[in-house]
């Protein structure tokens, strides 16, 4: 739903930028000033685009606009985690937030109004699924959260990485996470390097086929457990996608990579549910041939869940036997806790409910999950 009839430029990749300005009978080097003045300057303002001529700031000022997000509730945690609570144009809400640690500043951003998946772990998965992000929402969480925590553009960058980790799953809002994502990349906006800028994805194989063709940037899958009869537990769409299909798409997408890049596998360490030597044992030969690093997870609970987080002990020595066998792992430290930011915390508010069971089944049968607004 747009509540005004302008273009918002926050939609656009420079190559669309370029057409558009193409479209006007303007020089394509246009696309470039303002592409800068919008990312990398955080302007929202065409009357502030000094190097752009008077004349054409008017005309844009006529058809478009630079939207930002609406900003509900800014919430600092005492470890520094920082999350927002983001209104939409429709009302619905969505979260976001930075995690800073001594040599990066990460931030977590959501791509979807709730999720269609139902992890049964994920507190976002109660929610229900409401609808896809536009380009715009979605590069809107980075082109806000810099400019809040950078208010001075020509400073130390603050987020140097960013992680498509909060609501949703990225890989069905496939377009749209693309082209926020190149975004991202580009030199002219964010100037982020590809290792530094992950998509997380709970492995929806066809578009992760797709996504190897498309875009370069650093790939993070949501395992969980080692064997499909508990994956479809935990993980329901492994009944679609199993867990050898998923881990042969990983092999191609990482085919021709350089030897130090690394798919993450992030494994959250539910007590007494997938946490046991065995299904270590199990993991490392389910990995065997995949160049990854693990990230074990402790669980973070939220109201009502059925699950309790691992104990410490449980951690050390499931990790212990995914290192002996010669695999990265790092015992991910839990952040912002105090503000219900951490993993699987983020509910946001999703208004309608009652789509979710008929998106999910629009994924069962393999439909191109798109756009649900009608
Ligand atoms: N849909 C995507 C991205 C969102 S989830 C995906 O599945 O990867 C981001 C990460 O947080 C995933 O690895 C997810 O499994 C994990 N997560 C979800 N709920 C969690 C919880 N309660 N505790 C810890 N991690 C959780």
């Amino acid at each position: 739903m747009n509540t005004s009839e302008k273009i918002n430029l926050l939609d656009y990749t420079p190559e669309k930028l370029k057409t558009f300005f193409l479209e006007r009978g303007e020089k394509p080097f246009r696309a470039t000033q303002v592409i800068k003045w919008i990312h990398q300057y955080g302007v929202d303002s065409f009357a502030d685009m000094t190097n752009v001529s008077k004349a054409l700031r008017n005309e844009l000022a006529s058809i478009a606009e630079i939207k930002p997000l609406e900003i509900v509730i800014d919430k600092l945690s005492e470890d520094g985690t920082r999350k927002w609570l983001l209104r939409l144009a429709d009302g619905n809400c969505i979260e976001t937030v930075f995690i800073p640690e001594d040599d990066r500043g990460t931030l977590c951003i959501s791509s979807q109004v709730g999720c269609a998946l139902d992890c049964t772990f994920c507190s976002t998965a109660r929610q229900g699924f409401n609808r896809n992000l536009s380009v715009a929402e979605i590069i809107g969480q980075l082109w806000l959260a810099k400019k809040l925590l950078q208010p001075d553009p020509d400073s130390e960058r603050v987020i140097s990485n960013v992680v498509m980790m909060g609501m949703g799953e990225p890989l069905l809002n496939f377009d749209n996470v693309v082209d926020a994502m190149t975004i991202m990349l580009d030199d002219n906006a964010y100037g982020l390097s590809k290792r530094r800028v992950t998509l997380s994805t709970s492995g929806i194989v066809p578009a992760l086929e797709r996504l190897r063709e498309k875009l370069d940037v650093s790939l993070a899958i949501s395992l969980h457990a080692p064997n499909n009869s508990l994956r479809n537990q935990l993980v329901p769409v492994n009944r679609k996608y199993p867990i050898e299909e998923l881990i042969a798409s990983c092999k191609r997408f990482m085919q021709g990579k350089a030897a130090r890049e690394r798919i993450t596998i992030e494994y959250v360490m539910l007590n007494g549910i997938n946490d046991s030597e065995q299904n270590a044992h199990e993991l490392v030969n389910v990995l065997k041939d995949v160049p990854v690093k693990v990230n074990l997870i402790p669980f973070n609970p939220f109201p009502e869940t059925r699950y309790q987080r691992s104990s410490n002990n449980r951690i050390h020595r499931f990790r212990d036997i995914l290192v002996d066998a010669g695999i990265v792992v790092i015992t991910r430290k839990t952040r912002g806790e105090d503000i219900d930011a951490a993993c699987g915390q983020l509910a946001g508010k999703v208004n309608d409910k009652s789509r979710r069971e008929i998106h999910f089944a629009r994924i069962e049968s393999q439909e191109p999950v798109r756009e649900y607004e009608s």
